[in-house]
């Protein structure tokens, strides 16, 4: 496995593949690598001839009262992971080489961003497209694959593609879970024992919501009901931010929920924001 730091080597590593007639996967991370990730991996390794996994935590995509300082940064472990995962490259450029001091230039998506995260994350999604559409010119791949735990990223990140022209398949794996519903995510490890306990009830929320939504048409407030009922079951200690109703593609409010409707939840537990979704 190649470890490149440089943007210019990644670029060149990138193009004797492409020269060779060799297909490229972009896996797009911020590193603390954990079995999610592995399996974007794993679906990059079927798709194409050489898999590049790039590791930045991306500063921009940081609101000025988010946890940028504490986001856990894990980089040996990360390129074992990747090593053990048949990776050809891990990118890790520093925020010196990917922003320059008079860096101008960003890229906004204008109607997907605003809704669901973007109602609390102003410029998280502008940060996301700029970083995401940088690493595209970069690498220059064929495939690139993100995980349906960030559901409007995905959504948001396909409309950048679609309007910028950007010549990629943008291809999206299923969320991975403990075994007891949580999702996966680098932010878990800051949870306490109490928290970690009571972070299920998002997953047990949109089961319910889910299983709601199965046998008939709802409309998004009887949804909501019976989601909040599930969190309050566990006290105070589960702070909703937002549970959104919406088409997966346009993230546009549904009117009533049903197959194919993506159920979108934020809340924090203590000091950390987690979210999850599911598709009915
Ligand atoms: P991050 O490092 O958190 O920015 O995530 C990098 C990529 O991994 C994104 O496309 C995420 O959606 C994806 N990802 C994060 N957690 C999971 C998970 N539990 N299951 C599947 N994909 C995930």
């Amino acid at each position: 496995m190649r470890r490149l730091s440089s943007i210019c080597a990644m670029r060149k590593q990138a193009q004797a593949w492409r020269d060779s007639g060799l297909s490229i996967a972009l896996v797009p991370t911020m590193g603390a690598l954990h079995a999610g990730h592995a399996a974007l991996m794993r679906r990059a390794r079927r798709l194409a001839d050489r898999v590049v996994v790039s590791v930045f935590v991306n500063p921009i995509q940081f609101g000025p009262r988010e946890d940028l300082a504490q986001y856990p940064r894990t980089a040996k472990r990360d390129a074992a992971l990747c090593r053990d995962m048949g990776v050809d490259a891990i990118f890790f450029p520093s925020v010196a080489d990917m922003y320059a001091a008079d860096h101008s230039v960003f890229v906004e998506e204008t109607a997907l961003s605003r809704t669901l995260c973007g109602r609390t994350r102003s410029g998280h999604f502008r940060g996301v497209c700029t970083v995401v559409l940088k690493l595209f010119n970069i690498v220059q791949p064929h495939f690139a694959v993100f995980g349906q735990k960030d559901a409007q990223q995905v959504a948001v990140v396909r409309r950048m593609a679609r309007d910028l022209n950007c010549p990629v398949r943008i291809l999206v794996v299923p969320t991975v879970r403990e075994s007891d519903g949580l999702a996966l995510s680098s932010r878990n490890a800051r949870l306490t024992p109490a928290e970690r306990a009571v972070a299920p009830a998002l997953w047990r929320a949109l089961q319910a919501a889910r299983r709601l939504c199965r046998s008939k048409r709802c409309s998004p407030p009887a949804v909501r009901k019976e989601m909040e009922a599930v969190l309050r079951a566990y006290g105070r200690t589960i702070a909703i931010e937002y549970i959104e109703m919406a088409e997966p593609r346009t993230l546009r409010p549904v009117q009533t929920v049903g197959r194919g409707t993506l159920i979108a939840l934020a809340a924090r537990i203590g000091t950390v924001r987690l979210i999850d979704n599911v598709v009915v």
